[in-house]
């Protein structure tokens, strides 16, 4: 970076988002020219920046003309590694990132002026897909857009595409796209982490033990006063913890320290003895962890007390000793008081000096105080005043801590605006101050209407880019005053409680504001909230029983209901001034999970229009609330929690008890709009493969190769769950190989929680190529209920099939096999196990050995199959279905497996036609009979469209067959709703005209009974 300085002499630095603005200055280099320099190694990203002159003249870089306000200031911005003007994006967080769910989540700016629309043209494969984006909000000079897309393979490329037509990819190269890696683009936390409610304990005014929670005093709390809480009294209070619902406390320091906040440490590495010492801690983490809560510690990275042993040899040596180079010392000997010859603390606080935390020694100091706590067995970390400390220091840490403990969590008490720089560097999460500001400035300083607290709310969320695990939400903490405190009215408090628990952020509860616990003292300056650092009340008539019951319940309904624990979080525009509103959902369209949340702040009543939606029950109320058709009106101060699922209708769970016969009966009836979901459902689970066979029709050896293979997203396969409910037969097909992916396992899942209330299981179909089906696996797949099995084989000898199918083994899979019958025999498993043979020139010779073969292993049955002209190799395979030699070769093989009682499908030649029509018809019959038995389903071609979907990795669902047009995507639209898509109800209209009624009605009658009269 360039820049002349604005007066002659003037010092000018660098400061901006890559340096937090004020830790670390990048000084500029002053040159002959009178120009100043600076060089800065940046990795992609969209950086606000400005020059500083002197003290306090802050200057947009002259040569820079992109501009990005924040609040009330105008910043430079650099793009690096992203997008030109007009759109601010870099294909990293927080602009990228996946969700959760697995879903990519895509953000970016674009300059006013340029249109109202921003499209994103994407592709996970080969297929190029365009999404319109939502705009979700706006800042001065810019328009803010986000769409999701499936994030079902390893890489996204993506343009944007402007009103105009434009295309905007990646800076300087031509028409290229964006990419981004998903894997990178996904944040890591432990899972306990993701459903953490953290309650915050100032340990010296929380409880003390072995009194049953009396204090020796509890009409005072200033700073000079040791109220006695320890963390023998945490521990006696962890059923009360338990009780209210919390599952992680955050304990102020414990170690020996200076003052009753202990963030002055006298010996960072030892639990101070008034509050039990280690052998307190080692209990209070033991009974904690026996009810499942985590426990998690806080260390001041910044500054120790006087006391500290390496400032006290400073103290006696001065810069002989060799730990000053820790600190800051400017002269010696020190003094007290003002200016005592060592940088200290801000606020006069001249005993608590700061350590230079650059320094190796220092960071190392730092790090082995932190794996000293992990190894004591705590489950995570708050650190103090992270942001002025060097990134790579806070990185260390992170790493070092999760080298003893992998699943231990940190967050960090960050300035809000650039927390992912953190979240992204090894900190899970970051203090959310700023939507406190924003819940402050709309409910306590009335400096906000309802709109403009939503609308800066969503402008906090797009900049923090991330799951909502990585912010916390809080109402207050140690260094405030509590919001109670602010409040006038206890009802308000209330409301600011529902406003920390119920949104994605993790909640942090500060202790006693759950109790109305508050001071009379509401303008206390930060850090110095004294009065509300006041001693928890164990008596329970001191407690409000009003406030208790609020968060007791709203705690509960978070871990009760997944949109509340883990679901988007979008705040919409009430158009009340006083009524704040958002919506908590899981992130597809099933709309499975959707829950409004409304708080009225004003002292009248307020009527507001319902959000979209079907259902409307209401889980939490405050105050006077009537919940009428369309619309909600709250009384003064009141509050509701919504559920807007559709109620479940006796019809609902009649639909899915009799879904195969009402999808019949529609078809009877020539209805092509049906309300059931597919009977048979199709599902790949990934498109990736461990073989590179030459014949493969799915490109998958290539995909593979080339990482654009799709692997299903867990959001797929939640938003699958009433199809999963409702078929009757569930097949993991051949667009890859399913048991290379552990995705396998979390729809069998997915399948045994739909049908928990649903009678009876599907049947379960795999094909595999069996290189990965050992005894193992096979138990593990006839524990999730699959119950037929298909493996591909493609020669008797291992010189054929391991020719054709590359990278397979021909005696590895027949081992397999043998494994699985013997697990199938031990068992008595209700498990059907056969062979499937694509039969071409190299094979010919071999078909009747590979009868022989799947006969000595005891398979069921064995399908031949022919070869699909897919490509160069699989042409020169083709035989024609009629040559003499192929039949001659078919009709051994037959005989082999009817001499063994294996079935046999000749799939070479298959006649066509429903099975409805084989009266009469010998051939058909028995093709249909045999190759219902091999997939163990049961076909009607007649009437696929209304039994029959497939289901894409990306949640992409088409009717019938993998080869049909898709009716769209889960990401838009429930399942219910693409099984009556447009396309479809047209195709099934087109075959309605086709047929007979009494055709029709045959095709029923031949297949699935008729719908009951009481269904009917
Ligand atoms: S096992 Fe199936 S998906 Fe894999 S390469 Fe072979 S034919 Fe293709």
């Amino acid at each position: 970076m360039r820049a002349r300085p604005p007066w002659p002499g003037a010092s000018l630095e660098v400061r901006g988002e890559f340096s937090h603005w004020s830790f670390t200055r990048e000084p500029m280099t002053s040159g002959p020219d009178g120009w100043c320099e600076a060089e800065l190694a940046l990795s992609a990203g969209v950086y606000e920046y400005k020059f500083r002159a002197g003290e306090d003249a802050w200057l947009l870089d002259p040569h820079n003309p992109r501009t990005r306000w924040r609040g009330a200031a105008r910043n430079s911005v650099l793009v690096v590694g992203g997008t030109d003007e007009p759109v601010l994006h870099a294909p990293t967080r927080p602009d990228v990132f996946v969700e959760d769910d697995g879903r990519l989540c895509v953000r970016a700016a674009l300059r006013k002026g340029s249109g109202n629309r921003l499209t994103l043209l994407w592709s996970e494969g080969s297929t190029r897909c365009r999404t319109e984006m939502r705009a979700v909000g706006s800042e001065r000079e810019h328009d803010l857009f986000e769409v999701h897309v499936p994030g079902s393979g390893r890489r996204v490329t993506y343009w944007f595409e402007l009103a105009d037509g434009r295309l905007v990819g990646a800076s300087g190269a031509a028409g290229q796209g964006l990419v981004v890696d998903v894997a990178r683009a996904t944040p890591a936390a432990p899972d306990w982490w993701r459903d953490a409610i953290v309650y915050s304990v100032f340990v010296d005014r929380f409880r003390p033990g072995n009194t049953g929670g009396a204090w020796r005093d509890a009409s005072r709390s200033d700073r000079d006063w040791r109220a006695g809480g320890d963390l023998i009294g945490v521990r006696e209070a962890l059923p009360y913890l338990a009780d209210l619902g919390v599952n992680t406390l955050h304990l102020t320091p414990i170690c020996a320290a200076g003052s009753v906040h202990r963030y002055d440490a006298v010996d960072p590495r030892r639990t101070a003895d008034e509050l039990g010492g280690d052998s307190a801690l080692v209990e209070l983490l033991a009974h904690a962890h026996r009810r499942d809560i985590r426990v998690i510690v806080d260390v001041a990275l910044t500054h120790v007390h006087r006391d500290f042993f390496a400032f006290r040899d400073v103290r006696e040596r001065g810069p002989a000793s060799r730990y000053w180079p820790w600190f800051f010392g400017y002269r010696f000997p020190f003094g007290e008081g003002d200016r005592p010859g060592y940088e200290h603390y801000q606020k006069g606080e001249w005993h608590l000096p700061l350590l230079r935390t650059t320094e190796p020694e220092v960071q190392d100091y730092l790090v082995g105080t932190f794996e000293h706590w992990a190894d004591m067995g705590v489950d995570g970390f708050r650190l103090d005043a992270a942001a002025d400390v060097p990134r790579d220091l806070v990185a260390s840490i992170g790493r070092a801590v999760r080298a003893r403990n992998p699943k231990a969590a940190l967050f960090a008490e960050i300035i809000p605006e650039h927390g992912e720089q953190w979240t992204r560097d090894g900190v899970h999460a970051a203090t959310d101050f700023a939507s406190q500001e924003v819940l402050l400035d709309w409910l306590v300083r009335d400096k906000r209407t309802a709109t403009d607290a939503s609308a800066e709310l969503e402008r906090r969320r797009f900049r923090s880019g991330g799951p909502g695990w990585t912010r916390l939400a809080l109402c207050a903490t140690h260094d405030q005053p509590r919001l109670a405190t602010r409040c006038d009215d206890a009802r308000d408090a209330r409301l600011g409680l529902l406003h920390t628990l119920l949104r994605a952020p993790v909640p942090l509860l500060y202790y006693g504001d759950e109790v109305g616990l508050r001071s009379t003292e509401p303008d206390r300056e930060f850090e110095d909230a004294w009065p509300d650092r006041a001693p928890m009340p164990w008596r329970p008539e001191r407690w409000d029983a009003q406030t208790l019951a609020v968060a007791r319940k709203a705690i509960a309904l978070r871990k009760e209901h997944d949109a509340l624990r883990r679901g988007d979080d979008v705040p919409f525009d009430t158009g009340h001034p006083n009524v704040v509103g958002w919506r908590r959902q899981t992130g597809h369209a099933a709309g499975r999970g959707v829950i409004d949340v409304l708080l009225h702040r004003g002292q009248t009543e307020a009527t507001v229009a319902l959000q979209p939606g079907d259902g409307a029950t209401s889980l939490l109320t405050l105050g006077d609330v009537r919940l009428q058709a369309g619309q909600v009106t709250l009384g003064p101060k009141a509050a509701v929690v919504i559920d807007r699922r559709p109620p479940t209708t006796e019809l609902g769970l009649t639909l899915r008890s009799h879904n195969a016969a009402l999808a019949a009966h529609a078809y009877e009836r020539g209805d092509a709009v049906v309300p059931a979901l597919p009977a048979r459902l199709y599902i790949t689970i990934t498109e990736a493969c461990n073989l590179r066979c030459r014949h493969c029709i799915t490109e998958a050896p290539a995909l593979t190769r080339s990482g654009r293979a799709r692997t299903i997203a867990p959001w797929v396969i939640d938003a699958l769950g009433p199809a999963l409910a409702a078929a009757d037969y569930i097949g993991f097909v051949h667009g890859g190989e399913s048991l290379v992916s552990r995705r396998l396992f979390d729809v069998l899942a997915a399948v045994d929680r739909a049908r928990a209330s649903t009678p009876g299981r599907p049947d379960i179909h795999l094909v595999s190529n069996g290189m990965l089906l050992d005894a193992e696996m096979t138990e593990r797949l006839i524990d999730r209920g699959v119950n037929s099995i298909m493996v591909s084989i493609d020669g008797a000898t291992p010189e054929t099939n391991d020719r054709i199918r590359v990278a397979g083994k021909l005696t590895r899979v027949c081992a397999n096999i043998s494994a699985a019958l013997a697990v199938r025999e031990r068992r008595g498993a209700d498990l059907r196990i056969g062979i499937s043979s694509v039969i071409g020139a190299s094979n010919l010779a071999e078909v009747e050995s590979i009868a022989r073969l799947a006969a000595s292993l005891g398979v069921d049955w064995l399908k031949l199959e022919e070869t699909y002209a897919v490509n160069g190799f699989a042409r020169g395979e083709a035989v024609d279905p009629r040559a003499p030699a192929l039949r001659r070769a078919v009709d051994r093989a037959r005989r082999v497996c009817e001499a063994d009682g294996l079935v046999f499908v000749d799939h070479v030649a298959p006649p066509t036609g429903c099975g409805c029509q084989a009266e009469g018809d010998d051939s058909l019959r028995a093709f249909r009979t045999a190759d219902d038995f091999a997939n163990r389903a049961r076909f009607s071609a007649c009437r696929a469209a209304w039994e029959q979907a497939c289901v894409d990795p990306d949640g992409t669902v088409r009717p019938v067959d993998y080869a049909r047009e898709p009716a769209g995507s889960l990401l838009d639209a429930p399942f219910e709703d693409l099984w009556n898509a447009p396309s479809i109800v047209a195709a099934r209209h087109r075959l309605i005209a086709e047929s007979a009624a009494d055709e029709r009605r045959r095709c029923v009658e031949s297949g699935f009974g008729r719908l009951d009269e009481t269904v009917c």
